[in-house]
């Protein structure tokens, strides 16, 4: 079946109430019945639902329907984006290691991955992923995974996807791609060999920005690529803190269930169910969302082209733009997503045409139905200095806008009027 159908009824069996709607399960924990189902489910014998930070039946049906949407093997919700990166690259990596990021990424993921991360140890190497041209140079043996973003929020590049992936097979590395921006529908990382896909679901997954969460995808194939790899002993090797359970020895999904049993049961970040959701009645329209706004989106960044203010337009789906290339190679049907960014070439300018926009909106988000403008360099990446900020490809005059759902000529109409008057 097609992705947009399995969006829709994978990973649902009507239940004995025969709702249309996956139902909520808002509940703490789950009757176990017997002690020896308890003892079962705790060993691992069968999998099931013990308690909700581990796991929940509302929440299961999205992870069921991301991992066929990104055609992987098995996921993992988290309370947010964040969350998931976190739990991604903690899931191979420790004090003394060290991760490549690319440059061009989420700000919350530049801070969690070049500053958080590295107060527990572990130093993120930076690479660029427009052409991974210097990726090789930086791994090692202590390097753990390979992190990008197949369509770099706010810089709206697009990665190269097949270098990164070949780089990092050659040295058996993991490969984590944000797929948030892209999404499902345009794109499958998996589908290139990357190894595990995250999402901030808050995004276009969500769709109307009603909530937050995070999702964690593994390929099909992971469990070959860390059973007996040296570079991942923890999937290896006896776990303390799970009466010397090896992952390498069990018969599921390694990546998302390490995930599960070890760092969601110490961390917590779990989504809620009613959050899950929304998720779900999110990822259902998601493919008729992301089409239609990549359709308005081609529309606005033409009309920004032509525009005799506007120094530069980014936006893949546009023939002059550095990535189109590369988006022509690796995503659907012409379609490139609803982020656009354009710059003005001065900041005070640049927040004048955010204040006078009507029908778009100030805020910081993406994906939402209603369309959003956004000056990154006082927000979203305000907590970056100047030369992460270069680095990051963030002028003071560049403006981002997330399109929704509106008919484009309305919204064309406001920026006209906003940069106009
Ligand atoms: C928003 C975003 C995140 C963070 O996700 P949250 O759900 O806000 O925690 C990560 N990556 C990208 C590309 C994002 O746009």
């Amino acid at each position: 079946m097609k992705e947009q159908t399995l969006a829709i009824h994978y990973g649902y069996d009507k239940d004995e109430y025969k709702t249309m709607a996956v139902p909520i399960y808002q509940t703490t924990a789950y009757d176990f019945q017997t002690a020896e189902r308890a003892a079962n489910l705790f060993a691992l014998k069968e999998l099931g639902p013990i308690y909700t930070r581990l796991n929940n039946p509302t929440t299961e049906v999205l992870e069921k329907r991301i991992a066929a949407v990104e055609k992987g093997g098995a996921a993992i919700a988290t309370s947010s984006g964040q969350a998931a990166i976190f739990y991604s690259v903690a899931n191979l990596a420790e004090a003394g290691d060290n991760i490549v990021v690319a440059k061009k990424i989420y700000g919350g993921a530049t801070t969690l991955l070049t500053h958080t991360i590295k107060r527990f140890g572990i130093e993120a190497r930076i690479f660029d992923s427009d052409t991974a041209s210097d990726l090789e140079n930086l791994i090692d043996e202590k390097t753990k995974a390979v992190f990008f973003e197949s369509l770099s929020n706010p810089q709206i590049s697009v990665a190269d996807v097949d270098k990164i992936v070949e780089i990092a097979s050659k040295y058996n590395v993991i490969t984590i791609c944000d797929n948030t921006v892209a999404t499902p529908v345009i794109f499958n990382p998996i589908e290139h060999g990357v190894d595990v896909v995250v999402h901030s679901a808050s995004k276009y997954i969500n769709g109307q920005g009603t909530a937050i969460g995070g999702l964690i995808v593994e390929s099909k194939d992971l469990n070959k690529k860390l059973i007996g790899n040296e570079r991942y002993p923890h999937f290896n090797e006896p776990d303390e803190s799970y009466h010397g359970l090896v992952y390498a020895d069990l018969p599921f999904p390694l990546f998302t269930l390490r995930i599960r049993l070890s760092l969601i049961r110490d961390i917590g970040a779990t989504p809620a169910p009613f959050n899950s959701w929304l998720l779900i009645q999110g990822l259902e329209t998601l493919a008729v969302r992301v089409k239609e706004c990549s359709r308005s989106s081609l529309k606005i960044a033409q009309f920004l082209e032509k525009h005799p203010k506007v120094l530069k337009v980014n936006y893949p789906g546009l023939p002059s733009d550095e990535s189109y290339e590369k988006a022509r190679r690796y995503f659907r049907d012409g379609m490139a997503s609803g982020l656009i960014s354009f710059d003005v070439g001065d900041l005070e300018y640049a927040k004048k045409i955010l204040d006078r926009t009507k029908l778009f909106s100030v805020v910081v988000n993406i994906g939402d139905s209603k369309s959003i403008i956004t000056h990154p360099a006082s927000t979203t990446h305000q907590q970056l200095n100047a030369e992460e900020l270069a680095k990051a490809g963030v002028t003071p005059g560049l403006i981002r806008l997330s399109i929704g759902l509106e008919a484009y000529e309305d919204l064309i109409d406001d920026l006209k009027q906003a940069m106009e008057s």
